[in-house]
């Protein structure tokens, strides 16, 4: 798959692959150009939150697990970024809470689509919604409505990795619970989620994983306790903080 080999004791390891994720995704068709400039925007951010899980993040994943498993129908939407970073997580992810996969673009073409869809089946997954396209979400335009009516169209809660501002705000009117992963504290979609996840995709997801398998036999209480105890504009702020250089508490 790979043609390149980087060392793993290079100091940027993780940076470096994730570079490299992310330009197969484009040769492969699974990820748009304008998906390398939100990967570039990413960087700046991980690099200065010190490329690790801070720990208002690590809350804000557990959160998030709490939420995934109270949900009644919960639905993680996947873009070619995510697709091309991080499959087998997703795919993990959705098993260990029991939520949907389903495709959703930015620059929605069929091929693109089919190309995701197809990824996402060879790491292991095996329904992937998005393709029906029978729902809209209201106040967008045309293409960028589009949804599964039994998918995010009728979901309660929704993961949304690296979502565009407009998308987000359209999902959280429709009063969908938003938890977003976007590594900008400052930009829409985070600011708009009910639970924004200031942190790598790459290592949100599969934390959010383990959290859910931890969580797994804890009562509707312990979780909704979980839920109620956690402030969004407190996670905002301490990441803004640690962005910053300031304290990360
Ligand atoms: P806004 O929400 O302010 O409207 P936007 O629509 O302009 O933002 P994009 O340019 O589409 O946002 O960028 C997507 C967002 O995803 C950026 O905020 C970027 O920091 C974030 N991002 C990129 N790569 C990752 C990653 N690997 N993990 C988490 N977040 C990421």
């Amino acid at each position: 798959m790979s043609d390149i080999e980087i060392p793993e004791s290079h100091p940027r390891y993780q940076s470096l692959l994730t570079r490299h994720r992310i330009e197969e995704g484009v040769e492969n068709g699974i990820t748009s150009k304008q998906g390398l400039i939100a990967q570039g925007r990413g960087e700046a951010f991980d690099y200065l939150l010190g490329e690790r899980t801070i720990p208002s993040a690590d809350e804000a994943e557990r959160v998030a697990a709490a939420y995934l498993l109270l949900a009644d129908h919960p639905v993680i939407s996947v873009n070619g970024n995510v697709a091309a970073l991080c499959p087998e997580e997703m795919v993990e992810l959705a098993e260990a809470v029991g939520a949907d996969l389903e495709v959703n673009l930015f620059n929605r073409t069929d091929e693109r689509m089919e190309a995701i869809v197809s990824h996402l089946r060879e790491h292991g997954a095996e329904e992937v919604k998005g393709l029906t396209a029978d729902g809209r979400i209201p106040g967008l335009d045309h293409e960028r409505a589009k949804v599964d009516s039994d998918g995010i169209g009728s979901a309660d809660v929704v993961v949304v990795p690296l979502e565009d501002g407009d998308r987000a705000e359209a999902l959280g009117e429709m009063g969908k619970t938003e938890l977003v992963i976007d590594l900008n504290p400052m930009s829409r979609s985070a600011q708009t989620a009910t639970v924004p996840i200031v942190d790598n995709v790459i290592r949100a997801l599969p934390n959010m994983t383990k959290h859910a398998r931890d969580l797994n036999g804890a009562s509707r209480e312990e979780l909704e306790a979980i839920i109620d105890a956690f402030d969004a504009e407190a996670a905002l702020e301490a990441a803004e903080r640690a962005i910053r250089g300031g304290d990360i508490d």
